[in-house]
């Protein structure tokens, strides 16, 4: 379903993917892990069009976005395929990114009104729906403010799901969460990935990821350094970064 092909990606003249390949196949759950600065976040936004990038190109099913050495250019060379490719995969991130000014419910409904042009009636009852998938329709009328860390990453990824993405990136979506939220949210993405939702989260909880995934890469300084089976990258790492990587976390 996603291709990426050649990827070139530099901030500030500074390379950080450097001819990058990788396939995420319909219904994958892959878990990108490795240190920060790995290029984790980096790898999701180019996917999804929230970064540009200088060569190559990634695409998602039948729509493609080219690398582009003039940022300014990428809507217009990349001709509304960006807007496109958005509507099909749904992104959370680790901050919530919520809109602090409206409430749960309007949060939720916003993009399928705007975005989608969907009726206010039909967009509230579909948000509605939502918010009772990730246990928050009780707060429906609470603003971000009000709500606890994982309670707004519970709304957060009810926002995403009423576009009715074909896919979900999920990037550190427990980072700044305790463990009793970290659970909650943990749990809706499971009972996302159980319906067959092609997700890739980017994270550093390792026995979720171990648990959850179908394939797990390991990413350092823009490079996959090892990937395969959760049973071959956590039980069984052939490379020593990897080992090294993970002896932090047992
Ligand atoms: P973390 O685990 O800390 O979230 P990450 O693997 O997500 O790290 P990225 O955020 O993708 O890493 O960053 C990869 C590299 O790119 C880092 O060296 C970072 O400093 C650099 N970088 C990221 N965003 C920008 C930006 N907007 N401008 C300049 N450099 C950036
Ligand atoms: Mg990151």
């Amino acid at each position: 379903m996603i291709k990426i092909r050649d990827l070139t990606k530099q901030y500030d003249h500074e390379p950080l993917f450097t001819g990058f390949h990788l396939d995420i196949a319909k219904g994958d759950i892959v878990s990108i892990i490795g240190p920060s600065g790995s290029g984790k976040s980096t790898l999701l936004r180019c996917i999804n069009g929230l970064e540009c990038f200088q060569k190559g190109k990634i695409s998602v099913d039948e729509l493609t976005i080219y690398g582009t050495l003039e940022p300014d250019y990428r809507y217009k060379k990349n001709n509304g395929v960006v807007e496109d490719i958005r509507r099909k995969i749904g992104m959370v991130f680790q901050q919530f990114n919520l809109f602090p000014h409206m409430t749960v419910l309007h949060n939720v409904m916003v993009a399928s009104v705007h975005v989608l042009g969907i009726n206010h009636p039909e967009a509230e009852s579909r948000a509605m729906g939502m918010l009772q998938r990730v246990c928050m329709e009780k707060k429906a009328k609470s603003y971000p403010g009000q709500l606890s860390g994982g309670e707004q990453q519970r709304v957060a990824i009810a926002r995403a799901l009423t576009m009715k993405p074909e896919a979900m990136l999920f990037d550190e979506p427990t980072s700044s969460l305790d463990p009793e939220m970290t659970d909650d949210v943990l749990a809706v993405i499971r009972e996302l990935v159980s319906e067959g939702m092609t997700t890739v989260i980017a994270t550093h909880e390792m026995h979720f990821a171990k648990s959850i995934s179908r394939q797990v890469i390991f990413l350092e300084k823009g490079k996959i350094v090892e990937s395969g089976s959760p049973e071959m990258v956590f039980c069984n790492p052939q490379n020593i970064r990897t080992r090294e990587f993970l002896s932090h976390f047992t």
